[in-house]
């Protein structure tokens, strides 16, 4: 069955998988949805029986439906390989005192956000050809650590495209901001800026509204696209590990604590059980910025609130994009009108009615004493070493536990790799980390933890330094047309 994309604010236009890939957004400001949902072809002891790329291949034909299984497999083979992922079975599950890790960061960049950005290049190439569209794709991309490097990562290298990546010069850490500036491949380039995420974030808007410059760009034969993780083109390969981890386990019904900031990742843990997967409770896990958590016990949205800095910062949002679409879920025709609300005043309230239908999620959070707790407790027992992020999730998991007595398998999200966290996870296990330069952490992190050190951060600890460019905040346009050469 063919499956259409429409906007989560109305239904005016249909569009195919591949066009919502190049889009994006919505024109209306609203996000792509499936105008039904697919359900699994294949039964679960069956696919128990694939690999981790034809479980991919499985999940993604049913939603990605313009492409031809011809061109479905080749993005899987390009994205999914030995040489990009440091385990053959490229995530991996663990057992950790009476409860499941599923570790998805075993990428190029050691972060989760490697599962999707490793296909989104060749989804994009194949979606550009599929609908004839000429110009080379310029992916502009605005960054506070993760996305950059793993959006690096995935487009260095592939033909027909070219990627830029701002960063705010002094608000990342040393080891991310090693990582972009370390960047080899012949058409990639990093910026850093003097400014602040925020800053970084309207320099790019600015560009991909600016009607004049995107027309010059037309004519010097390019266009430009985003990587942003409300693409369709990403949420979809989220899809996958979900079903690949229950099918190694094969329970009858599993929970799984996801570790949220923009709602991506959990959402696509919902859609994983709309197509079929025997999901007993979705556990979204927040940080101190729990405004997730606030809106799971009362209904009510509200971004009005302080914005926190937490040692897990990929978590510390305050408007979660993607929840716009388990929104649509509930609320249908009246998203559009919560959305604007959000905008213009900050906050919206759900119905009761609305409301029984978010029955399969539990939302909970973690402070940071509890995350760097539950860091300590972990390596004690267990010797298993935690980031923060996933830490927050497994923090959440065992007060869920403790309240509901729920005894139904749990499987925890582990997003990153604790090495990319190490100064954190150090302090967190009573080490003194005081003056310790990024070399040495690894170094001691590896001595304690016994988990090999990836080959993604030695590599960075010893390449050359690629990158240096630094510009002001209204530099932004002269950067991208000095190295496009257009004026
Ligand atoms: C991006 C990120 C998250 C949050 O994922 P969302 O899809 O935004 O909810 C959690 N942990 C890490 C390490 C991340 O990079």
């Amino acid at each position: 069955m063919d499956i259409r994309y429409h906007s989560t604010r109305g239904k005016e236009e249909y569009i195919t998988s591949s066009q919502a890939i190049i889009q994006g957004l919505a024109p209306d400001g609203g996000l792509y949805v499936p105008e039904t949902m697919p359900k699994l072809e294949k039964t679960l002891e069956e696919l128990s029986f694939m690999n981790y790329q034809q479980v991919a291949y499985e999940v993604m034909k049913l939603f990605l439906t313009d492409f031809t299984e011809e061109e479905l497999k080749e993005c899987i083979q390009k994205a999914y390989t030995e040489e990009k992922f440091d385990d053959e079975e490229i995530v991996k599950l663990v057992e950790m005192g009476g409860t499941y890790y599923l570790e998805l960061f075993h990428g190029s960049t050691i972060a989760f956000k490697d599962m999707a950005l490793s296909i989104l290049p060749y989804f994009m190439l194949t979606a550009a050809k599929k609908n004839k569209i000429k110009e080379e794709i310029v992916i502009l991309t605005a960054t506070s650590g993760d996305t950059g490097k793993a959006a690096l990562a995935g487009f260095a290298g592939v033909e027909g495209t070219k990627i830029i990546v701002f960063y705010p010069k002094d608000g990342v850490s040393t080891i991310q901001e090693r990582q972009m500036i370390t960047q080899t491949g012949e058409n990639v380039h990093v910026i850093g800026i003097q400014g602040n995420f925020d800053d970084a974030q309207a320099g790019v808007k600015a560009i991909f509204h600016d009607t004049e410059l995107n027309a010059k760009l037309k004519k010097h034969g390019y266009c430009f696209s985003s990587a942003n993780s409300i693409n369709i083109g990403r949420l979809i390969p989220q899809v996958v590990y979900y079903v690949f981890a229950f099918t190694r386990l094969m329970p009858e019904c599993a929970n799984f604590v996801v570790p949220t900031g923009n709602f991506g990742n959990i959402l696509a843990a919902y859609y994983a059980m709309q197509i079929g997967l025997p999901i007993h409770r979705l556990i979204c896990a927040s940080n101190e910025n729990k405004v997730l958590y606030d809106f799971f016990e009362t209904g009510i949205y509200n971004r009005n609130r302080e914005f926190l800095l937490t040692s897990s910062p990929s978590m510390d949002i305050v408007v979660s994009s993607n929840l716009e679409r388990l929104i649509y879920e509930i609320a249908g025709e009246q998203t559009g009108e919560l959305m604007k609300s959000l905008s213009e005043h900050g906050t919206y309230q759900v119905t009761e009615e609305m409301r029984r239908k978010l029955a399969d999620f539990y939302g909970g959070f973690a402070t940071e004493k509890e995350c760097r707790e539950e860091i300590k407790e972990l390596f004690d027992k267990e010797q298993y070493m935690m980031d923060p992020h996933t830490a927050v999730a497994s923090a959440v998991c065992r007060t869920y536990r403790k309240k509901t007595r729920d005894t139904t398998d749990t499987i925890v999200v582990s997003t990153a790799s604790p090495y990319k966290f190490g100064r954190c996870v150090l302090e967190a296990i009573g080490q003194d980390t005081e003056g310790m330069e990024d070399a040495k952490m690894v170094q001691k992190l590896e001595e304690i933890s016994m988990v090999k050190l990836p080959k993604a951060v030695s590599d960075v600890l010893n390449a050359e330094i690629l990158h240096q460019e630094i510009c002001s905040k209204t530099e932004f346009q002269k950067v991208v047309q000095d190295i496009l050469k257009i004026d």
